[in-house]
């Protein structure tokens, strides 16, 4: 069973949404990665933020009530189902991140959008069985990578020397004049960026930056019953810094099908079959994602019973193993060829349906309709 949201943010059901986001906030911040550095942190911070996202959402916090937490997959819920869950910090904090980072001054700040810069984002467009059954792809990726001839210090002789322009503290002051008087503002140091150092032989390759722009070839591999919307993440694949290294962000998207469709790892077709096989009963073999599937359809089918084939809908790309379900709904086949045979054969058919079917019917709806 899934974890409630509620417990996760240490709230209840009676919650108000301010209380809600108060909550998160607290967590947030204890487990953003910037400040814990506990490896699990950034699990628990993605769980914080999944649960946040549906319970400060009206809609999404109603179907929530309704149907649980092992409910998934609601209509518009995206992100919830856990599938490739994608996860960007500047779009959890953007709402926030002036309190957020109120406490820790400037350079901490710009270490943080450092940091981020480092990510890279791409996509990736597949077809829909390329995405039900799995791939590899191959993709070009142009990012920053560590100079080789430097080895990423953007300095000839390796040393870097302390910045003048702010004797190596990383931050300036300035004045500032305002109808209330002058003000002292600290600011990023940008010579150095913040670091404190300057390389002042600079590397001729990289012209001191450290690192260069490259475009690089990697084969990603696709996990099967990957849908449409999901992130890839790639650690460390991102730009690259002597000291650190971004994440790439693979967007996926999937095309549509001209037979099946998908919600989830639940698959959907519809089937047509004729008024004889409906009645008698027959077998027919779908082409499936895996395999071929036999499906019975039992004599006196109802046109529009929808068969539940456990185990045959997509995998579920995050618990090996798991499948969804093929749905499959059948409807009346109307006959192709409608000819004078067909007709006489048809009303000797009818005849007998005039004498049982008709009647019980008839009776039936007595007050509504007549045959
Ligand atoms: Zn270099
Ligand atoms: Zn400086």
């Amino acid at each position: 069973m899934a974890k409630d949201y509620y417990d996760i943010l240490g709230v209840n059901k009676q919650s108000s949404k301010d209380e809600i986001k108060s909550a998160y906030k607290q967590l947030a911040k204890k487990y953003h990665p910037d400040i814990n550095k506990d490896p699990a942190a950034e699990e628990r911070l993605k769980e914080i933020t999944q649960a946040y996202s549906v319970l400060s959402d009206d809609q999404k916090r109603q179907q929530y009530d309704q149907f649980g937490p092992d409910a998934q997959n609601y209509s518009g819920a995206q992100g919830f189902s856990g599938q490739g869950f994608s996860f960007d910090f500047s779009d959890i904090f953007s709402t926030f991140e002036d309190d957020f980072f109120s406490g820790f001054g400037s350079s901490r700040r710009s270490r943080r959008e450092q940091w981020q810069n480092l990510d890279i984002k791409t996509r990736v467009d597949l077809d829909f069985m390329s995405a039900a059954k799995g791939t590899k792809k191959s993709l070009n990726i142009t990012k920053e990578t560590i100079c080789d001839h430097c080895s990423g210090s953007g300095s000839k002789s390796g040393k870097k020397s302390v910045c003048p322009s702010c004797n190596g503290r990383g931050s300036t002051v300035s004045r500032k004049q305002t109808p209330f008087g002058i003000f002292a503002v600290q600011q990023t140091c940008s010579k150095c960026e913040g670091t404190g150092k300057i390389v002042t032989d600079s590397c001729k390759k990289c012209s001191g930056k450290g690192f260069v722009k490259q475009t690089i070839n990697i084969n990603v591999d696709i996990p099967a019953g990957i849908n449409h919307g999901d992130y890839i993440r790639l650690r460390e694949q991102g730009n690259e810094r002597s000291d650190q290294k971004g994440d790439l962000f693979i967007l996926v998207t999937v095309s549509n099908h001209e037979f099946f469709k998908r919600n989830g790892t639940d698959l959907y077709c519809e089937i047509p079959i004729t008024y004889g096989d409906l009645i008698l009963g027959t077998k027919i073999d779908i082409k499936g994602i895996q395999d071929t599937i036999n499906l019975k359809i039992p004599s006196e089918t109802i046109p529009g019973t929808i068969f539940n084939v456990k185990g045959k809908g997509l995998p579920d790309p995050n618990k090996r193993g798991v499948h969804g379900s093929l749905f499959v709904k059948v409807i009346l086949a109307m006959p192709d060829n409608i000819n004078k045979e067909y007709k006489d054969l048809l009303s000797k058919l009818n005849d007998v349906d005039n004498k049982s079917t008709k009647k019980k019917m008839q009776n039936k709806l007595k007050d509504y309709v007549a045959y």
